[in-house]
């Protein structure tokens, strides 16, 4: 098991593609809308784009990003932008290098329970930061069979 990112962060039924990840963002817009924290209304309307950049981190066995709105934001290290199914804005998504993920991902995937998978490399946190809590709670450093020193 992986971990999971906006295929299945943004239901109901997981998405196959980027394409079809973003057409949901639409459809929801277009369908249920995005909430204004005046009104606490939710109103039908288009994804709103930013240009600002969100770091992208793990948190309870999922990639996501904090939205300036105080809402969470699915993401998927195959996209580079992100939506806030609260207030309905598409932000560009900062992950950390594609290696990084990967064996951040390897690591945190030896952790049986989901909610105990989380990585903040937005707060300087290492990959061998992650190994070692698993060596502190006895567990093994990767979730797939490796040999360490190998990769
Ligand atoms: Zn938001």
């Amino acid at each position: 098991m992986s971990i999971r990112d906006s295929r299945t962060l943004y239901g109901p039924l997981p998405h196959a593609s980027t394409a079809e990840v973003e057409a949901h963002w639409h459809e929801y817009g277009a369908t249920r809308g995005w909430w204004d924290p005046v009104t606490g209304v939710r109103t039908p309307g288009e994804v709103i784009v930013s240009n600002d950049t969100l770091p992208a981190y793990v948190s309870d066995n999922r990639w996501v990003a904090q939205c300036p709105c105080g809402g969470g934001i699915g993401c998927w290290t195959e996209m580079s932008r992100g939506c806030c199914y609260d207030c309905g804005t598409s932000y560009l998504i900062a992950f950390p290098a594609a290696k990084a993920c990967a064996d951040a991902v390897d690591v945190l995937t030896a952790r049986p329970e989901p909610e105990t998978r989380n990585w903040r490399p937005d707060r300087g946190e290492s990959v061998a930061d992650l190994k070692v809590e698993n060596v502190k709670r006895g567990l093994r450093l990767y979730g797939r069979e490796k040999i360490d020193g190998l990769d």
